[in-house]
Formats: C-alpha cells, sequence, structure tokens
C-alpha cells in the first residue's frame, strides 16, 4: 500500500518523481505529495490523486537535484492536505514518506510530547520522523545512525525515505515488511515501492532487505544493516519492458488485464507445460519433488482472489493428488495457534509477494519447520525470497487494483503443480494426465473465444447494474469462483454481493431472493450439473433473475435462465479458468456503467502491505 518515489542525480527530480507517482498510484490514492530542496526544503501535498497535485503545482519553480514523493492509503488519519506525506521535522530540515505502519506510535508520541514535539498530523509517520530527529538532534549523531537507533525501537512494517536540507543530495532509506526497489543509473539513482517507476531508466536494480538502510547519492549506494556493518548490494536485471505497464489504448488496466489473459495464460504455460511431449517442467516443483509427493498435508495461505485461487487449488490437489489440504486466511494463521507439522507443505499465494499477512504467516510456518512453496507474480519479491521454494505466475506486471490475470495465472500455475505431483504419485493414470495437459494447453485459445464478444456483456452489465445486491453461486470447482465473481463486483462496482455454494443458498440466502434480485449461477458443464439446474429453478420459483455462465451448447440451462454467457467447453477441473473471465466482464462493465473508477476503486490499494 502507498507508492513511494524518490530520485537523486543529475536530472531534474520532480518529473521523475511526478510520472513515478501516477505509475505507483494503483497503490494508494487518498493524497500526493513531494519533497524537494529548491532554495530550502519544500514540501507540496494535496488530498485526492496525483493529478491533483499536479495541477496545484503547475508553474511552480520546482528545479531541483534530488526529492520525495508518496501516493498514500491512510492508515492513521483521514485523508486530508495535512496528513499526506512526505512530512517535515520539527525544525524544517527533515521530510519523510512513510509506508506501512508504527504500531507503537502512540508510545512514542506521547514521550515526543513531553520534550515539547507538536504534531501537525494525526499520522504514525510523523511521529517516526520526530523520533528520528529528536535523537538526531539531542543525541548528536547522524541522521543515518538516528534512522539506525530509531529503527532498532520501532515496531511495525515501514519502508522510509528522508530527505534533508543540509545534504541534499543523499537520500536515506529503510525497510522492514514493505517493498523497496532502487534502480541504479549513471550518476543517479531510483528508489521506489515497484519497479514500474524505474524501468524506462534502468533495468540494473538492488531489491532492499528487510532491516537495511540504504545510504544514496547520485553516484553511490551504501546497504548496511541496523548494526552499521555494510552489506554487499545484490544487483539484479529488472525483466520487464515499459509497454507492459502502459494501458496499450485500452481505457483502464482492468480492462487491458482481462484481455491479457489469452497471452498471460500462454506466458505462464511457456516452456513449463509441453503438449506434444506431454510434460510439465518447473524448476521450482522439479528440485523439490520429493517434499511436494511426499507432502502429509499442504496448508495454502493467502488473502482476497489469491485465496480463492488457493481454493481451487483445495479442491484439485484433493482429487488428483489425494493429499488433504487446508486453506487458511493469511491475517488468521498468523494470528492462531496452527498445528504444523513435520511433512506439512505451505503453499504461500500473492500476485505482489508483498502482502503483509502472508509475509508473517511465512515467518510462524517457517519457525514450525515447514517447507515454504511460494506462488506470486512479482519477481525478486519479499514472499519470493521468503520461500524455500516456488514458481513465478508470469502474468506480467498488474497495475488494476481488481486483480483478473494475476489470479487466472495462479489457477495455471497451482494446476500445473498438481497434476506433477499427482503423476508422479500416480495418484492419476497416464490417460487423465495427458488429457489434463491438453487441457490446460487449450485454455489461452478458449480464452480468447471468450474475448472475442464481449458486446452481449456490456448489456447485461447496463440491463442489472442498478441492483441493490448480488449473489452468486456455484458448485465444487466453481464454487470459489462465485466467491471471486461477487468479490469482483463488490470491488469495483460497490454493490453488494455475496457469493454462495448453490445447495447452501437454502441455508438462509434464499430468504434474499425476489424479482430485483439477481442471482449468478456459474454452471459450467461439470458432474452437479444436474443439481445447480435444480437450484436455478429453486430461484425461478421465487421470481429471481438468473444469470448464468454456462458451458456453450447447454440448451437446458438457456431455458431456465433470464440472462448466459457462454464458455467453451472444458474438462470440469480448468473451468474456473473459463468461468471466471464472463463474471471479471461482468464487474468490470457494471462499474463502467455506474460511472466509477474502475481502475482505483474506493477504499482499496493494489498491494496490501500493511495488516
Ligand atoms: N501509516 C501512514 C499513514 O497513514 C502511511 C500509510 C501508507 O502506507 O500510505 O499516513
Amino acid at each position: 500500500m502507498c507508492g513511494i518515489v524518490a530520485y537523486t542525480g543529475n536530472r531534474d527530480a520532480y518529473p521523475v518523481i511526478l510520472k513515478g507517482l501516477k505509475r505507483l498510484e494503483y497503490r494508494g490514492y487518498d493524497s500526493a505529495g513531494v519533497a524537494l530542496v529548491n532554495h530550502g526544503l519544500k514540501t507540496f501535498k494535496k488530498r485526492g490523486k496525483v493529478g491533483a497535485l499536479e495541477e496545484s503545482l503547475l508553474g511552480k519553480d520546482l528545479q531541483a537535484v534530488a526529492g520525495i514523493g508518496h501516493t498514500r492509503w491512510a492508515t492513521h488519519g483521514e485523508p486530508s492536505d495535512r496528513n499526506a506525506h512526505p512530512h517535515r521535522s520539527s525544525n524544517g530540515k527533515l521530510a519523510m514518506v512513510h509506508n506501512g505502519i508504527i504500531e507503537n506510535y502512540s508510545l512514542l508520541k506521547q514521550d515526543l510530547l513531553k520534550k515539547g514535539y507538536a504534531f501537525e498530523s494525526d499520522t504514525d509517520t510523523e511521529v517516526l520522523l520526530k523520533f528520528i530527529e529528536d535523537i538526531h538532534v539531542s543525541h548528536e549523531v547522524s541522521l543515518e545512525e538516528a534512522v539506525r537507533i530509531a529503527l532498532k525501537r520501532v515496531v511495525g512494517a515501514y519502508v522510509i525515505v528522508l530527505l534533508n536540507e543540509d545534504d541534499p543530495e543523499t537520500l536515506i532509506a529503510a525497510r522492514k515488511g514493505s517493498p523497496l526497489v532502487i534502480g541504479i543509473g549513471k550518476g543517479e539513482h531510483f528508489l521506489a515501492s515497484d519497479a514500474s517507476p524505474i524501468i524506462e531508466y534502468t533495468k540494473e536494480v538492488v531489491y532492499i532487505n528487510d532491516y537495511e538502510v540504504a545510504i544514496v547519492r547520485p553516484d553511490e549506494l551504501i546497504l548496511k544493516n541496523l548494526g552499521n556493518e555494510r552489506v554487499t548490494p545484490h544487483i539484479t536485471q529488472l525483466d520487464m519492458e515499459l509497454a507492459a505497464i502502459e494501458k496499450g489504448g485500452f481505457d483502464h488496466f482492468m480492462l487491458k488485464e482481462i484481455f491479457d489473459q489469452p497471452q498471460s495464460i500462454f506466458d505462464c504455460l511457456r516452456g513449463r507445460l509441453d503438449a506434444n511431449m506431454g510434460s510439465i517442467r518447473m524448476g521450482g516443483v522439479d528440485k523439490h519433488l520429493d517434499q511436494l509427493v511426499n507432502a502429509k498435508r499442504i496448508l495454502i495461505i493467502a488473502c482476497g482472489t489469491s485465496w480463492h485461487a488457493g481454493l481451487v487449488a483445495e479442491y484439485v490437489f484433493e482429487e488428483l493428488c489425494r493429499i488433504p489440504v487446508e486453506v487458511e486466511y493469511a491475517s488468521e494463521f498468523r494470528y492462531r495457534n496452527p498445528v504444523i507439522n513435520e511433512g506439512d507443505v505451505i503453499i504461500a499465494i500473492s500476485q505482489s509477494g508483498e502482502t503483509a499477512d502472508t509475509l508473517v504467516a511465512i515467518e510462524r510456518a517457517k519457525e514450525n519447520k515447514a517447507f515454504i512453496f511460494g506462488v506470486v507474480n512479482v519477481v525478486g519479491s519479499s514472499i519470493s525470497r521468503q520461500s524455500h521454494a516456488g514458481a513465478y505466475t508470469h502474468a506480467g506486471p498488474e497495475i488494476g487494483v481488481a486483480s483478473t490475470k494475476a489470479f487466472t495465472a495462479q489457477l495455471v500455475v497451482l494446476n500445473m503443480i498438481a497434476l506433477k505431483i499427482a503423476y508422479t504419485k500416480r495418484t492419476i493414470d497416464q490417460h487423465r494426465y495427458l488429457h489434463l495437459i491438453n487441457e490446460l494447453n487449450e485454455i489461452p485459445d478458449k480464452v480468447a473465444l471468450i474475448l472475442q464478444d464481449t458486446d452481449h456483456i456490456k448489456i447485461l452489465a447496463d440491463k442489472y447494474k442498478d441492483a441493490r445486491d448480488f449473489l452468486y453461486l456455484g458448485r465444487g470447482y466453481n464454487f470459489p469462483i462465485a466467491l471471486e465473481g461477487a468479490l469482483k463486483l463488490k470491488e469495483i462496482s460497490y454493490i453488494h454481493a455475496e457469493g454462495y455454494p448453490a445447495a447452501e443458498m437454502k441455508h438462509g440466502p434464499i430468504a434474499l431472493v425476489e424479482e430485483s434480485l439477481p442471482v449468478v449461477f456459474v454452471a459450467t458443464k461439470d458432474m452437479y450439473h444436474d443439481k445447480i439446474l435444480s437450484n436455478a429453478q429453486e430461484i425461478k420459483a421465487r421470481k429471481g433473475k438468473v444469470i448464468a455462465v454456462i458451458s456453450e451448447g447447454d440448451s437446458q440451462f438457456q431455458e431456465v435462465a433470464d440472462d448466459v454467457m457462454m464458455v467453451p467447453l472444458s474438462d470440469e477441473l480448468v473451468a474456473p479458468l473459463l468461468s471466471v473471465i464472463p463474471l471479471q466482464l461482468l464487474a468490470y462493465f457494471i462499474g463502467v456503467s455506474k460511472g466509477l473508477d474502475v481502475d482505483k476503486p474506493r477504499n482499496l490499494a493494489k498491494s496490501v502491505t500493511v495488516e
């Protein structure tokens, strides 16, 4: 959550920072601000999106060789100009941006108040800055040392970047629990929450680790741990093109990313699944195949949409591999006292690889000696580094706040892992294995077919956009897709929606059914088809509106439903990869027809780096 950009070097800092903030805006957009040293340290902050800040600064002299910028996702204090970052020290010489939460800020604040410090904002960030200032000024230690001392006393998660009027070209940054990437240029350095603001300037980057402090000058990058010992920066090459983070002619990132799916799923399969050879090769899986095959239990840990991918995987793993699976919300898992035994395998799923709860859940599981397998999209992210092994989803950068292509790529990766384990364990026979490999291989083309004609979904969106509530029902592999469809609708259109297993509907939700309630059935052809058809009849009998995602040629369901969205026939095990696509589109078109900003939905942020 929240986007940080900072720059020091030979270019004009403000345009670099502004462009970077626009790229990071998906991470939070309550308010935005920059600090620059230009005839003294100056901060400019504005409630609202980055565009509002830009407008307020038009025509101002903002020339500077270094600066820091921030786009906020408020945790402490309402979104306002006052609470926007960067914050200033009492002596006015320091400015700081922060991503995360300082949990013990209240105690620190009380101490600082006693010492006479005053606060201009309600944020935890200002407290941390003034805590650092206090150590720097009253203990007469260097700013770098003050940062280290302060961070040893801080509880919580953070990335911070400090700008100092007395030494404007030197930025000091540190992280714990939130991401920070440093781009290395010629005589310049770029700092950002992810690589998107950096990519057009350099491909050489360093990912900062927890408890590291970076001292960044135009020509120099020094990394130290909190004990003031030097750490060698590990330089990696970004494997990403600028075009991948631009809209490419689509109105919104979300729509672009929905349409990316034939390619992103193909990219996820490429080099791994070979339908001609009937083989699956995945580095992270092959190397640890013994551990995975002999798993006594698989625990899947995730949040949000990734949790839904985990639920689909539960059905798939149990069916194919005969290994018991439990799917946990990371935020619950980390705080309860879960039973983890030797031989348990933890699969952690996260698009960003930075999800705070999932990261800590991994730490807990590691303490209990579990084997951690990460399924993440962002290469080099914290979860990928904290895992013992893993597989990237290779969906490319996902910028729309509502996850679409990362979800389908997660499903593909999880399916491939399950197939690999099942085939090695001989819990499926050669025939089924080859059949499912073929089915997966055909998914990109089938998704492309669905995307060929989306006009009818737009018409449906207009028809149902004023509904107050939606119910989504599915069975088996499509039950998690019902949850995912409901989540997409909530996120993008602010319409209340709930997902349920179709049969469970009779244990409560059916009481909501009336003429004005659209009920979306995720009902592609599978072994429960007759059962879900009966459930649809039950809704019709109570005058509810039935919208159904069905397999092509399903005339039975067509007779019952008010409206249908069709997907190509497939094996039920891979059907979620198809049935979710019309639901993503339905949510998107409803959001658009309500005039909402689907790429930046209210209160949400892309990468949840606070717990
Ligand atoms: N906790 C800080 C605040 O509320 C930082 C939030 C963020 O990561 O944007 O301002």
